[in-house]
């Protein structure tokens, strides 16, 4: 049952210029014509930290362009736990996933890196790559959380939290613009920020998460990007359902162990802190006998 999602733009023309809280040379055109996307022009938006930490580390894979590098995601994790500590204690059986109350976040559909396990952390979002100072948009109605910035991150981000819709919260991360102040209350499809590179990341895109409680879902189970629907009305999900695809992912995560290369280690030395073997770690990262172990580098050990 696919419907196309055009409840929102009504939603922003009301909410956007009534509050008044852009500034002028940001005001979009408005055509109720328009079924989803208001673009932005294409003035360059700044954004001094875009792309503050690129080049990486030598030895990390980049990631796809338009995500954030691998090492993101461990540097990440200190931020999902923030994240996750704002999550109130949830009780929940079941959990019903109302769409019909969504809109989808940007217009892009480029996803440029998915939900889930990627090489050494679990990607709790997904990333969509976009125009910098493309409209980010709140995906379902809900309260600001957070509006922050994080230098070594998600960038400038903001956290909304949800009440009856099943999602419990959704994350918008590397924007170069924030327009909303915690504790306003959003509109669905209501304009939040700008698209941008803020933080760690390979090029504009946004981190888009949904959350209920801590368990994050995948955006892709329950919006059809590509079309610009969502892939079902109402979707009833069991607690054990989305919990234990989360289990099973941090159980697939944990089996792999790695390790940032310091100043000092040697293979030998990391062998030994993993039980493991010089071996086995050279064949788990194809290393060759003349190697060079960079600082930085992270190297699998199990
Ligand atoms: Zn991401």
């Amino acid at each position: 049952m696919r419907k196309t999602i055009s409840v929102i733009t009504a939603f922003f023309a009301a909410s956007a210029f009534a509050a008044g809280t852009y500034p002028s040379e940001e005001i979009v055109s408005y055509s109720p014509s328009v079924s989803f996307i208001l673009h932005e022009d294409e003035s360059p938006v700044e954004d001094s930290d875009s792309n503050a930490f690129a080049p990486f580390l030598p030895g990390f894979n980049a990631g796809p362009e338009g995500s954030e590098p691998d090492e993101f995601l461990d540097e990440a994790s200190a931020i999902d736990n923030m994240i996750d500590s704002i999550a109130e204690a949830t009780q929940i059986d079941t959990v019903e996933i109302d769409m019909t109350q969504a809109a989808l976040p940007l217009e892009s559909t480029r996803i440029t890196s998915p939900f889930g396990f990627r090489h050494y952390r679990i990607h709790k979002g997904i990333d969509i790559g976009l125009r910098r100072g493309d409209t980010i948009r709140a995906s379902f109605p809900g309260r600001v959380a957070r509006v922050r910035y994080e230098r070594r991150g998600y960038g400038r981000y903001i956290v909304l939290d949800h009440t009856g819709c099943g999602v419990t919260r959704t994350v918008y991360a590397h924007l170069s613009k924030q327009y909303v102040k915690v504790g306003q209350i959003v509109k669905a499809g209501e304009v939040i920020g700008l698209g941008g590179s803020t933080g760690r990341s390979t090029g504009p895109h946004l981190h888009f998460e949904m959350r209920v409680g801590d368990t994050p879902l995948n955006p892709n189970d329950y919006f059809d990007f590509a079309n610009h629907t969502f892939v079902q009305e109402k979707i009833k999900l069991p607690s054990v359902v989305f919990e234990g695809e989360y289990a099973a992912l941090q159980k697939e995560a944990s089996k792999h162990r790695y390790h940032k290369v310091r100043r000092g280690d040697t293979l030998g030395k990391i062998a030994r802190k993993y039980h493991t073997t010089v071996s086995r770690l050279r064949k788990l990262n194809g290393l060759g006998k003349k190697s060079i172990l960079r600082i930085g580098r992270i190297i699998r050990c199990s």
